[in-house]
């Protein structure tokens, strides 16, 4: 009975926890000692909060007690160091904030502590969040359980490994343009991105602020919809979270999908797709048509700009977000002899080279001279991109895509190459810039075994109906019931 709480499921726990078989105590410990014995192999977490996990399972146990558990009581949870937690380090994998020490919540921790969650500690990611592999991570990269020679993707790579590893239950992660989908697929484990502003950014460390937003990696869909239902909603303190009452996630799942519209967009499946990864998301394709799904032939005709547009806003945004960071107010500070001095030297010796080639970057496209050709021109394509979605939309309400271009590639392959790097994110970008909804489910193994997944957006505030669908896609197939040779 001890054994193997760690590969349950939010809601499985859940149950066991509520029939008292089982103590929120017990299970923090089990899992605490698996970190210790484990993650040396993966190097998921960054920072392990062994005392907090302690005493917020103890808060977990008097809720239990006193019949006040929600669907995440005692649940243990791995979060993203990129959202800050009160009292406990958030590094956002960078040098710079090696040893800063939030004095508050983000939004979205305070309402899983509130729910009676319990914080095991933050895991590892591309340096504020910029990146596909986590190989940008001050805290060196973490591997694929699947293999671990190769990236579990990123930048929320420590969260896909970790719950794909059973390090966590689930887990919180961000996507800007990919960085909660990419990693799920990568590691055969369920990530939605959630619409921008269904969920609060305050105390999300800002990347690109209109693009990122938090949301769930998870071992299976319901435990999605669970995570998700805590965190959504309306929040005064981020003035871009919208004010719409969050629908019940779980309702759908179960439903039948016959009938359901799900458009095909032929933009997504031409040069450059991994033919097993092609293989993998066809057959997924005819299994949504076995369950009574239509599929419809629909068109993107912008999507080959998408990532060209992303990488001015999302650098731009970038660049302006992280002049905060000048040794002055907090992290690191280097040694100068002027106020100039000071802020070069924290900067130079803070930042990792992806973070200043992008600050680079951003900072000439966002310069006298050049803003019209470039933030200006990427603004209005953006706008592009989201039409076409409204017209998808119109003909459909799911739309079905591969999420990565390949399965994990090797430790080291394209660290070198940055333009390589940024083409893993060719399919998740047009959500970001569209604002709309997508999540990553399990649908297939590459012949090295290593996890392919199945892309499914929605429309503007249509996480129900991505959910409802990727659950039906879950409950006919098993990958997600594989677990990997860790
Ligand atoms: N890989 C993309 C980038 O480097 C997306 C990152 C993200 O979603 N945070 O910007």
């Amino acid at each position: 009975m001890r054994e193997g709480f760690h590969s349950l499921s939010i809601s499985r726990l859940a149950a066991r926890l509520a029939r008292g078989e089982v103590s929120a105590v017990e299970v923090t410990e089990a899992m605490l000692t698996r970190i210790k014995e484990r993650d040396g192999e993966l190097n998921t977490y960054i920072t392990v909060d062994e005392a907090g996990a302690r005493a917020m399972a103890q808060e977990a146990e008097a809720m239990l007690a006193r019949g006040e558990a929600t669907p995440l009581t005692g649940i243990p949870l791995a979060l993203k160091d990129v959202m800050v937690t009160r009292g406990l380090r958030t590094t956002c994998g960078s040098r710079i904030l090696a040893n800063f020490i939030p004095p508050y919540d983000a939004a979205v921790c305070a309402r899983l502590r509130q729910a009676g969650a319990v914080f095991l500690g933050k895991v590892n990611m591309d340096e504020f969040a910029m990146g596909s592999s986590t190989e940008n991570s001050a805290f060196g990269p973490s591997r694929n359980p699947w293999n671990r020679d190769y990236i579990p993707g990123g930048s929320s790579g420590g969260s896909a490994a970790a719950v794909a590893a059973d390090l966590c239950i689930a887990s919180l992660g961000s996507d800007t343009g990919g960085s909660i989908r990419q990693p799920a697929s990568l590691c055969g484990v369920v990530g939605l991105k959630p619409t921008y502003g269904r969920v609060s950014r305050y105390g999300l460390v800002a990347y690109a602020s209109s693009l990122d937003q938090i949301g769930p990696l998870t071992k299976e869909v319901r435990d999605a919809a669970i995570l998700l239902q805590a965190i959504a909603g309306h929040d005064p303190k981020d003035s871009t979270s919208a004010p719409v009452p969050a629908p019940d996630y779980q309702e759908r799942l179960g439903r039948e999908i016959k009938g359901m519209k799900i458009g095909v967009p032929r933009e997504f499946f031409g040069a450059g797709l991994d033919p097993e990864v092609a293989a993998a998301v066809k057959e997924a394709l005819q299994t949504l048509t076995g369950l009574g799904a239509e599929l419809i032939e629909v068109s993107l005709p912008h999507t080959e700009y998408a990532v060209a547009t992303y990488y001015v806003l999302a650098v731009a945004e970038a660049s302006s977000n992280l002049a905060r960071y000048d040794g002055v107010k907090y992290g690191l500070r280097a040694d100068g002899k002027n106020l100039l001095e000071v802020y070069a030297q924290t900067r130079a010796q803070g930042f990792g080279a992806e973070v200043r080639r992008r600050i680079m970057l951003g900072t000439y496209a966002l310069s006298a001279g050049y803003y019209e050709a470039y933030y200006k021109k990427a603004s209005q394509v953006r706008a592009l991109i989201r039409r076409d979605f409204e017209a998808a939309f119109r003909q459909c309400r799911v739309l079905a895509t591969p999420v990565a271009p390949t399965p994990a590639f090797r430790l080291g392959e394209k660290v070198d190459d940055p333009l390589t790097m940024y083409l893993s994110d060719i399919f998740t970008i047009s959500a970001n810039l569209g604002g709309i909804p997508g999540i990553s489910v399990p649908c297939g193994f590459s012949s090295r075994g290593l996890p392919i997944g199945l892309q499914l957006m929605g429309p503007v505030f249509g996480e129900a109906d991505l959910l409802q669908a990727a659950y039906a896609f879950e409950q006919a197939t098993d990958f997600h019931r594989r677990k990997p040779p860790f």
